[in-house]
């Protein structure tokens, strides 16, 4: 065969891998199929364009199916498909030495010169072959001159000349270029192509490796396999024959698999206190390819199927490291940016699906006990809300009136009554005279204000009208007061040890806001609660006045 075939021994194995391995025929060639099936077809065809522009990403296969084809067509058996491989044209182009297969680099040869002396090669005949074939790497470096000066040639070459330009910016050629080539756009080599190869390779060279390093290498090499083989070459050196995926995890700077396979269990075992380890133990990594290798240990998972990735987790996940991904590309801290990933992906596991909210509210509803064991799904527990005593609450509120205004927390207290707090809304009876009225409504936004601000943000405030005449005010209340004293024990613990809805600020019993007017409301239970827990100071306040 070629020169690959001819090494030997010590001489083979110094040789690097992309060397080494470059196809010499198409069959050879990864990932390129319907390229390398057109070009088969055209050769044995025998309908050869006189132009041909490879594009596509660099180590993709351009350089060396341009190599190829022009074997194919200067072998004497040729044109074709199948080259023979022993005649000296074939045993030259292997070589890499045929003097009618003319290679020029347009990134270092760009000028409008380079190209006048190209033309000028294009006069003469072959020396061996039928064709000269004319390989430009990168020609979308050449000038505008060196364009235009190509241009004629390109159109109308004498009919023994053939050209091949290859380019990774095919968008940076000039129009007038592209309408005179037949065009073959190389695709990125799937990852599974390469990793292939890869294997393949590493069995002939006898060393042994874990698939899971192969495809981390593929993943490093971005698609392009000139640079998967040189980080494959390395990895042979580093990982001293074995190549195992923490080596090269290392070598590359990933993060190891097993780590990323621990993290993924904290979050989804909610474990903060081990994901902060882990946000401090990634400082040294760059977030960025911490992040490409969250998104292939999430794509890997997703297809395997794995069960503990809904498709809607996973779906919240690459959200949210695109995300991420995109809060870098602004230049944002990447230990910061890392954090937010780790938080956020937290977070995301405990948002329920629309199922699951349906199916809780079905359990909360149905009378049936022995279902709520049903679901073991880790579901946030909310605190439970303790029955706040409202007669506390009211205290409280007092209070605060007296500190911001004493005047005003004086009037409260002397001539307005805690009546009820029930579904959001305080109801009390106001007794304020004139004074006291003006000196309320002055400070009606203050009330307000504190008002929410103790017994919640949506109370509402419902004053009742006093519709009792002093006299009658302060007859029940001395029978109160001989009441209270009778018994013994305090309104506080009364509230303790009654039923916990009768004292607690969060019953809900609307039937009883209906009956709040009028005299009736003097007869409910827990407004003689109330009274008898106000009477003390009022009477003090009374004094006073
Ligand atoms: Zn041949």
């Amino acid at each position: 065969m070629g020169i690959s075939k001819n090494l030997k021994g010590k001489e083979k194995m110094s040789q690097v891998l992309a060397l080494k391995y470059r196809p010499s025929t198409f069959d050879k060639l990864i990932g390129q199929d319907s390229i390398t099936q057109t070009l088969t077809a055209a050769l044995d065809q025998k309908r050869l364009s006189h132009a041909y522009l490879f594009s596509g990403l660099r180590g993709s296969g351009k350089t060396s199916t341009a190599r190829i084809l022009s074997k194919c067509m200067v072998c004497d058996q040729g044109p074709t498909s199948k080259p023979c491989e022993v005649c000296e044209n074939c045993q030259m182009a292997n070589e890499n030495r045929h003097i009618d297969i003319i290679e020029m680099d347009a990134a270092s040869s760009r000028k409008i010169d380079d190209i006048r002396a190209l033309i000028e090669q294009t006069k003469y005949k072959p020396n061996s072959a039928r064709f000269k074939i004319f390989i430009i790497d990168e020609v979308h470096m050449l000038t505008k001159e060196a364009f235009n000066a190509l241009l004629k040639t390109l159109e109308e070459p004498p009919e023994y000349v053939k050209f091949i330009l290859a380019t990774t910016d095919p968008l940076k050629l000039p129009a007038t270029i592209l309408s005179r080539t037949q065009h073959f756009r190389f695709k990125k080599i799937s990852k599974r192509d390469i990793v292939n190869h890869l294997s393949h390779i590493l069995n002939l060279e006898n060393i042994e490796y874990e698939q899971e390093a192969l495809e981390m290498l593929s993943r490093s090499g971005e698609g392009s396999l000139r640079d998967t083989l040189t980080l494959l070459d390395q990895a042979i050196i580093y990982s001293k024959g074995f190549i195992d995926a923490k080596s090269v995890a290392s070598m590359i700077g990933l993060l190891d698999p097993q780590v990323i396979d621990e993290i993924f269990d904290a979050i989804l075992k909610n474990n903060r206190s081990k994901i902060i380890e882990f946000v401090q133990e990634l400082e040294n990594y760059e977030s960025e390819i911490i992040i490409d290798e969250f998104i292939a240990y999430l794509k890997e998972r997703f297809f395997e199927e794995d069960i503990r990735f809904s498709s809607l987790l996973t779906e919240r996940f690459f959200r949210i490291l695109s995300e991420a991904k995109n809060l870098l590309f602004l230049n944002a801290d990447s230990g910061f940016v890392l954090s937010l990933v780790f938080f956020k992906m937290l977070e995301a596991t405990n948002i329920k699906t629309i199922d699951e909210l349906i199916n809780s509210l079905e359990k909360s509803t149905s009378p049936i006990k022995e279902t709520k064991k049903a679901i073991p799904t880790p579901v946030q527990k909310m605190p439970k809300k303790e029955p706040v005593d409202c007669a506390t609450l009211y205290q409280k509120l007092l209070n605060s009136l007296y500190d911001r205004n004493f005047e005003v927390g004086e009037c409260f207290k002397t001539k307005v009554e805690f009546v009820s707090f029930q579904n959001n809304e305080l109801s009390l009876i106001s007794c304020a005279d004139e004074k006291c009225k003006k000196t309320l409504r002055h400070a009606s936004s203050v009330i307000k204000f504190l008002v929410k601000d103790i017994f919640g943000f949506d109370t509402k405030i419902k004053m009742l009208p006093c519709d009792k005449k002093e006299e009658e005010l302060e007859k029940e209340l001395k029978e109160k007061e001989n009441k209270a004293n009778e018994n013994s024990s305090s309104m506080m613990e009364d509230i303790e040890t009654k039923d916990p809805s009768s004292s607690s600020c969060i019953a809900s019993d609307l039937s009883q806001t209906k009956e709040l007017n009028g005299k009736d409301i003097l007869n409910d239970p827990f407004i003689q609660k109330a009274k008898e827990l106000f009477n003390p100071t009022r009477i003090v306040i009374k004094q006073k006045v």
